[in-house]
């Protein structure tokens, strides 16, 4: 590995000065002459590392600044704080603090650590070190680029470990033999990045990749840095991508036995980004979560015990279990109803959807391919799931129903005699209900 500072002539200098420039909002620009100015004021060293600089490198729009200090991160996030009249949150256990400007913007602060492994997957011991030491503890060389923010050497790109070269090759690379060994998340992290930007790995690292999976490092990561890796994986722009990469690499049997990926799996999981892209530009009120949509599309057709084996090895929490189990039956009993029933009324399509999260809608849609079905969902969508009893509860006992759950019972009748235009007006809806009165019965 090359030690050698191959900090950049001034043309990258004045480059990275621009880019910041124009490319970041005002108040973090702003933030960051402030946090210059106060390293100045303190005599230490504080410098913008990692995917930041990355971003900014790429020309990507990142707002989530990292900050290195060279010397006392800690004391630095309460001077910055108390600079720009915001507040600071810390020390974490790894000694990084958050500061919060009075507009929300956070920028991390970290004091410069080396990093020490006990063993594979354990949490690193750390050790106050050097810019160079906290540069080369991460953990791909385009993660490993910084600039000072102060001093002669502001705005200089600073690269140690080949990062600017495998950026405008789009390579992922370690920097050492051990590191997937030492931290297995970055198997994760790596695939993440490779498919977020359309990069490769280096032949090398996919090979120690391959060796660190074969070695069973993944079964050694505790289930909630598993899931959080995951979960980043699925809440991003790529998540069919990452996990057709993970199946690809034969990873998936290393999280759980019964995940691996069948082509109907596979273009399941494609029909449901493209549902949820074509109604996020139709209904993007309907658009929730990604991380339950693509969990539950990925495990959709397994067994409930399989699912609450692998919701447990993810560190779920059992509510967060029963929430997708219970989910994934609602839409299979939606799925049931729509595709066996011909010539649905309206109010039978709202009681087959009323309880299917809103968020599992793209999963319904997939599993849906016929035209009058998916009119149907996109008629709930649009008009049916708004419609209302013009009458209400105090309605109800006013004409005489008994304060209990029949009030419930009737509205939800009459609810259903509106959808499907048998009570148009109020007075309808009204005599409806005195029918029943009088009949002693719902409806
Ligand atoms: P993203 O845009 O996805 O958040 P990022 O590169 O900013 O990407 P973070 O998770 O915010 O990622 O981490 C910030 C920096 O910390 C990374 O750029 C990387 O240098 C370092 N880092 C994060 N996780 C690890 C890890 N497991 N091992 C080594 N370095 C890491």
């Amino acid at each position: 590995m090359d030690q050698t500072p191959s900090t950049l002539n001034p043309a990258p200098a004045l480059n990275l000065a621009e880019r910041c420039q124009t490319r970041l909002s005002r108040s973090l620009q702003q933030l960051l002459r402030t946090s210059a100015r106060t390293a100045e004021a303190h005599g230490t060293g504080v410098y913008a590392v990692g995917g930041f600089v990355r971003d900014v490198l790429l020309g990507v729009s990142n707002e989530d600044v990292d900050l290195t200090v060279e010397g006392d991160g800690v004391a630095f996030a309460r001077h910055l704080a108390a600079a720009i009249d915001g507040t600071w949150k810390g020390p974490s256990a790894f000694g990084t603090a958050v500061v919060i400007a009075r507009d929300g913007h956070k920028i991390d602060v970290a004091t410069a650590r080396r990093e020490t492994y006990k063993h594979p997957a354990a949490l690193p011991t750390v050790v106050p070190g050097s810019l160079r030491d906290d540069l080369f503890r991460r953990d791909f060389s385009i993660n490993t680029l910084a600039f000072a923010l102060n001093g002669p050497e502001a705005f200089r790109l600073i690269d140690w470990y080949g990062g600017s070269t495998d950026l405008a090759e789009g390579v992922i690379r370690v920097l050492h033999n051990r590191s997937f060994r030492d931290d297995p998340t970055r198997i994760f992290r790596a695939i993440r990045l490779e498919q977020r930007f359309g990069f490769v790995l280096h032949r090398h690292t996919l090979r120690l990749l391959q060796r660190a999976v074969e070695k069973r490092c993944i079964e050694l990561l505790s289930g909630a840095r598993l899931w959080r890796e995951l979960r980043l994986m699925l809440e991003g722009e790529s998540p069919v991508a990452c996990l057709r990469r993970l199946d690809e690499l034969q990873i998936l049997p290393h999280i759980d036995a019964a995940l691996v990926l069948s082509p109907a799996q596979l273009a399941l999981l494609t029909g449901v980004t493209d549902a949820r892209i074509g109604l996020a530009e139709t209904h993007p009120e309907v658009i929730g979560r990604a991380w339950p949509l693509y969990l539950a599309t990925l495990l959709y057709g397994m067994e409930a015990d399989p699912i609450r084996r692998i919701g447990t090895r993810l560190a779920l929490a059992p509510r967060a279990i029963q929430e997708l189990l219970a989910g994934m039956a609602a839409v299979e009993a939606a799925c049931q109803r729509l595709r066996l029933e011909v010539d649905l009324r309206p109010s039978a399509v709202v009681a087959a959807l009323r309880t299917l999260p809103l968020e599992l809608l793209p999963l319904l849609l997939a599993l849906s391919p016929r035209g009058d079905v998916r009119q149907l969902i996109r008629s709930y969508l649009t008009a049916w799931r708004h419609v209302r009893p013009g009458l209400t509860g105090d309605d109800l006992k006013r004409l005489g129903v008994p304060q209990g759950p029949q009030i419930g019972r009737l509205l939800t009748c009459v609810l259903a005699a509106k959808l499907d235009g048998e009570a148009p007006t109020l007075e309808a809806e009204e005599s409806l209900v005195r029918r029943a009165v009088t009949q002693g019965q719902d409806a």
